[in-house]
Order: structure tokens, then C-alpha cells, then sequence
């Protein structure tokens, strides 16, 4: 496991990539620690970016809830799931790729924004996010094209998501539905692989090494910030910590964002 956090371990933080749900909120509650440290490292003119592997919310709806809780931030400093889905796409399909979409609106809207025709018709690519509408006709369309050709893509492998009272299941679940009825590996757009990291970093501009990977989550936001070279931060704010040995352990394990040195 993390060697015990020590002010003299921890990098220069010289920029923030962090995950929100279990850090920076938990459900529609701020985590006052996590809201305090990221104005902190705003007024230290410290960039940070979010990155949620939830593509049923815009970029604009997390700006406004996060302004709700008195976080000044803006489009620039959230990455989601489905615009980085989006954007994967047309780095291998020109403008006008038919595409099969399976999620919310948010997930729509982002495939339609990067010129992509939305139709289940003959589609390239299926695209799977959270769909609380999921039908048998859905997955059948999505299977079958798969068969025929179309690659399969999910925006994050999340099995489980909380709920007020429990759990549903997340978009992995029924992606993966889809990947074991056609046999196929689908590509994961979400933590734990590193695209999101990647755009996040491109927009901080920052060192990988002295840039801190946030979050709650340890198959998901750690390895995601381990594969991409990051300083990876548990802070145990939000789901509880699954012990797993084979994956990478966090660089170190906080309970408050407050923990961290932020200049020396
Ligand atoms: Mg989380």
C-alpha cells in the first residue's frame, strides 16, 4: 500500500488533474476541504482540471454546480467522458462517420458536436455511455452492428454506481453485455486509460511529474494517473478503498485535500 503522506515526499504541485464525484462532491453535497483547496490553488495560480468518467453531465452542468458551491471555474476546466469520446473518434474518422449512440443526451450532443452522424444505420463505431433507458432493442442494434464490423466503444467501464439508497449498474455493466454477446474487446474512453489525463494535461500544460492525479477511486482514478506518469493521490473522501493487489497502489493516501503541501 502508500507509504504514509510526509510533506518532504510530496512533488511541487505545479498543476491538478482531479476526479469530482467522492472528492470534490459527494452526490449533490460539496466536500468543503476539496472546494477550500481548489480556491487555494486558484489564487496560487495553481491550473487544475476535472475529469469525470460520467458522460451523463456536460461540461457546463458540472461548471454550474461547482459555481453553486462558490468554484469559479469554466468549460476549460472539466474534460468528460463523452467529448473525449467524441474527439477519440474523429482522430480516426473523417467528419460525417456514422455512429450508433447508446446514452444519455450529454452523450449525444457530444458525438453530434464533432460532426458525426448519429443513426443506427450501418454505423463505424458503437458508442455506449450510462443509459437509463437501455432497451433489449438497443443492445440488439449495437450487437449486431458490432458483428458487422463496427468497433465498440464505452466512455468508462464503471460497473457500479451509488445511488441514494444502493447501487444500479453503471455503463460498463451494459457495455459489457454488448462486448461479450459479439466477443469482442470493446476501447475504453474513461479512467483507467489515459485519454482524459491526456487531454487534461494538454490544456494545464503542466510537468507530469509535478502534476497531482486526485481520486476515490483506485481501479479508475489511480491507475489512470499511474499509467500517465502522475503523482496519484487517493483521498478517501469517497467510495471506500477496494484492497486489490494487482493493481498500482496511489503515491499517497489522504483523507482531505487540506493534507496537501501545496508550496514550500
Ligand atoms: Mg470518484
Amino acid at each position: 500500500m502508500a507509504k504514509i503522506a510526509h510533506a518532504l515526499d510530496w512533488p511541487l504541485v505545479e498543476g491538478v488533474v482531479s476526479d469530482l464525484d467522492g472528492v470534490v462532491y459527494r452526490g449533490k453535497a460539496a466536500i468543503q476541504d476539496a472546494v477550500e483547496t481548489f480556491q487555494d490553488w486558484r489564487a496560487a495560480g495553481i491550473p487544475y482540471c476535472f475529469v469525470t468518467n460520467n458522460s451523463t453531465h456536460s461540461a457546463g452542468d458540472v461548471v454550474a454546480k461547482l459555481n453553486s458551491f462558490g468554484l469559479e471555474i469554466t468549460e476549460d476546466n472539466v474534460v468528460t467522458s463523452a467529448v473525449t469520446a467524441a474527439q477519440l473518434i474523429r482522430q480516426s474518422h473523417p467528419a460525417g462517420t456514422r455512429i450508433y449512440v447508446i446514452g444519455a443526451p450529454s452523450l449525444k450532443k457530444a458525438i453530434a458536436d464533432a460532426e458525426l452522424e448519429i443513426t443506427d444505420e450501418n454505423p463505424a463505431v458503437v458508442i455506449m455511455g450510462l443509459d437509463r433507458e437501455i432497451t433489449h432493442e438497443k443492445l440488439r442494434i449495437a450487437v449486431d452492428a458490432v458483428l458487422k464490423g463496427a468497433q465498440l466503444m464505452g466512455t468508462n467501464p464503471d460497473l457500479l454506481l451509488p445511488t441514494p439508497t444502493g447501487f444500479e449498474p453503471g455503463a460498463g455493466a451494459i457495455l459489457t453485455a454488448v462486448a461479450t454477446a459479439a466477443r469482442v474487446k470493446p476501447i475504453i474512453v474513461g479512467k483507467p486509460e489515459v485519454h482524459m489525463i491526456e487531454a487534461a494535461l494538454s490544456r494545464l500544460g503542466t510537468d507530469r511529474a509535478s502534476t497531482l492525479m486526485i481520486g476515490d477511486q483506485i481501479p479508475t482514478d489511480i491507475q489512470a494517473g499511474k499509467r500517465a506518469g502522475l503523482c496519484s493521490v487517493l483521498v478517501t473522501t469517497g467510495v471506500p478503498p477496494v484492497n486489490d493487489p494487482t493493481l498500482q497502489a496511489p503515491d499517497f493516501v489522504i483523507s482531505s485535500l487540506k493534507q496537501i503541501p501545496s508550496a514550500r
